[in-house]
């Protein structure tokens, strides 16, 4: 099934109405948005001799453009990359010429970077940059055929954000993205013509693989003028396109349930606010959802099984007077419906209670990471995806994520989550936010540090360290009792609300942040820490 057949068919069907929109402005009709891709996939192929199979990559931000490339690129049989916007220069060819890109379609704020790769990455023959006058002609191109793809033909090279190491091309077919596209329908939500999809996160990530289910089912897919996530711009949207619903990082969600337009607004017509990515706190989960009401779907996923593995629906945060809801809320929610969720230790499954890495198996899983025969053994084995992460069931079936594996702190021979220790320390009064990393300790194998901002107005001083080291160790027990506790000015974050740790975890050793915290990708944050040591 390749993607690019849902917009022939809303073209078929319901021509006139509105495909994609620039803010409250109708950028293409289904029937323009059908006539373009298809122009463009002939462009695509005559013009740079691409053949069904060969990378074409994406570094644009979000404009209705991207998926004018996107579904052309399908269209034509090629291989997606959509390619973190945010990320260097260096970063950029890094994944152009691991995946071996013959094109890349970009924009005008990207221009100058892609361009001048063209030369320099051996496999790029062309940069077209969109909108402009190449796009423009490609897109006018007579319309092609729409090429067959097979099941386990690669459909989008998901290169990980990789807050370690280099980023790594999880290989998604196009069965990966039916599945991820037919269990959103299964366990998130149906989706209808009249709904809409507004893009704040980048397409390149999870709102890309959100965007399915709309194009699929021809809802409206909407671009913020603002690029990102504005309550104003939000609340004066729901307006215009109804039925709205969106994916953003917890930190986003966070940030709009405080936005006095938010507060303000109508939000009869917010239909869905899907959030994962990255944990969601108990405290500003229940914010949100006093604003927003039961209008939040979490999803727990990664780009080597796309959004997929076990999802906490709106039903389950509806059901507020469940004895065990606070429980859930902390929890990732329960396998969806295409996977089989596990988690085992050295490959036994383990019982409910008990933690151990979380492994998934089903076609929405990845075939293997590209061209990397070595990660790809080590991440999926015996047909299971080693996902990384830590976790354990409770006996209802609901999956609670601890850490990363390579997160947890060994300290004095106890296992100790940084995500505990984050909860308690967010229960205490006076701090805002926390990140808890290992630093190399002679006596207890690894010392507990942790990085704290501090609500507006408290300031930092010894009896707050104190204070702090005491309550958590109250709240969690005196062997998870903090060694160091740092007050920060701010968090080293991803744009998609992960805590940069190996960042923490270099400073926590005695080292410092670089003076340019803009070679890091991903910032949106920068961290500027200020030790009361
Ligand atoms: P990425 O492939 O960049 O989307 O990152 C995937 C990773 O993000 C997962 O392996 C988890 O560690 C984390 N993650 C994703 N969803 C959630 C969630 N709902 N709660 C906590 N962590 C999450």
């Amino acid at each position: 099934m390749n993607p690019a057949a849902w917009v022939e068919r809303h073209a078929h069907r319901m021509a006139g109405a509105p495909a994609l929109a620039e803010g409250d402005r109708v950028h293409a009709t289904w029937g323009e948005f059908a006539t373009r891709t298809a122009g463009a996939a002939t462009g695509l192929r005559d013009h740079f001799g691409l053949s069904p199979g060969d990378r074409v990559a994406i570094v644009m931000r979000n404009r209705p453009e991207y998926l004018e490339a996107l579904y052309a690129v399908w269209h034509a049989g090629l291989v997606a990359v959509p390619v973190n916007a945010r990320l260097h220069r260096e970063e950029i060819a890094y994944i152009l010429e691991h995946s071996e890109s013959a094109v890349a379609v970009t924009d005008a704020d990207h221009a100058g970077d892609v361009e001048s790769l063209v030369g320099t990455v051996a496999s790029l023959k062309a940069a077209v940059v969109a909108p402009g006058e190449r796009w423009d002609r490609l897109t006018a191109s007579s319309p092609s055929r729409l090429i067959d793809r097979r099941a386990e033909d690669p459909a989008w090279l998901f290169y990980t954000s990789g807050t370690t190491g280099r980023p790594k091309g999880a290989t998604l077919t196009h069965r990966s993205l039916l599945m991820a596209t037919l269990s959103y329908f299964a366990d998130i939500d149906p989706v209808f013509p009249q709904d809409s999809v507004l893009h704040a996160a980048p397409l390149s990530h999870g709102a890309g693989l959100y965007g399915l289910p709309h194009v699929a089912k021809g809802a409206v897919s909407v671009m913020p003028r603002s690029g990102g996530v504005d309550g104003d711009e939000i609340a004066a949207l729901l307006g215009r396109w109804p039925g709205m619903s969106f994916f953003a990082a917890p930190t986003m969600v966070k940030r709009l349930a405080g936005d006095r337009a938010i507060a303000d607004a109508d939000l009869s017509h917010l239909k869905t606010i899907i959030y994962g990515g990255a944990p969601m706190y108990l405290a500003d989960l229940e914010e949100a959802l006093a604003v927003f009401g039961p209008r939040l779907a979490q999803i727990y996923g990664q780009g080597e099984a796309p959004m997929t593995i076990t999802g906490l629906s709106k039903a389950d945060h509806a059901d507020h007077d469940h004895p065990r809801w606070r429980d859930r809320m902390q929890s990732v929610g329960v396998p969806r419906t295409d996977v089989e969720v596990r988690v085992v230790d050295d490959g036994r499954e383990l019982p409910p209670g008990e933690a151990g890495e979380v492994v998934v198996r089903g076609d929405v899983v990845m075939t293997g990471y590209w061209h990397s025969p070595d990660a790809t053994a080590e991440a999926l084995r015996d047909g299971w995806l080693y996902t990384g992460d830590i976790g354990s069931f409770d006996a209802d079936g609901y999956l609670t994520l601890r850490d990363r594996s390579k997160d947890l702190i060994i300290s004095g021979g106890m296992n100790i989550y940084p995500r505990e220790v984050e909860e308690a320390l967010l229960r205490h009064p006076d701090v805002k936010a926390a990140a808890v990393v290992g630093r190399p300790d002679e006596l207890k194998g690894q010392a507990l540090v942790c990085f704290v901002t501090l609500k507006n107005g408290v300031a930092a001083s010894p009896e707050l360290k104190e204070a702090i080291r005491s309550h958590v160790a109250r709240e969690i027990g005196s062997l998870a009792r903090p060694d160091d506790v740092r007050f920060a000015a701010g968090l080293p974050k991803t744009r998609s609300g992960k805590i940069m740790r190996r960042i923490l975890k270099e400073i926590a050793a005695g080292g410092t942040v670089k003076g340019d915290t803009t070679t890091l990708e991903d910032f949106t944050v920068v961290a500027t820490l200020q030790s009361e040591e």
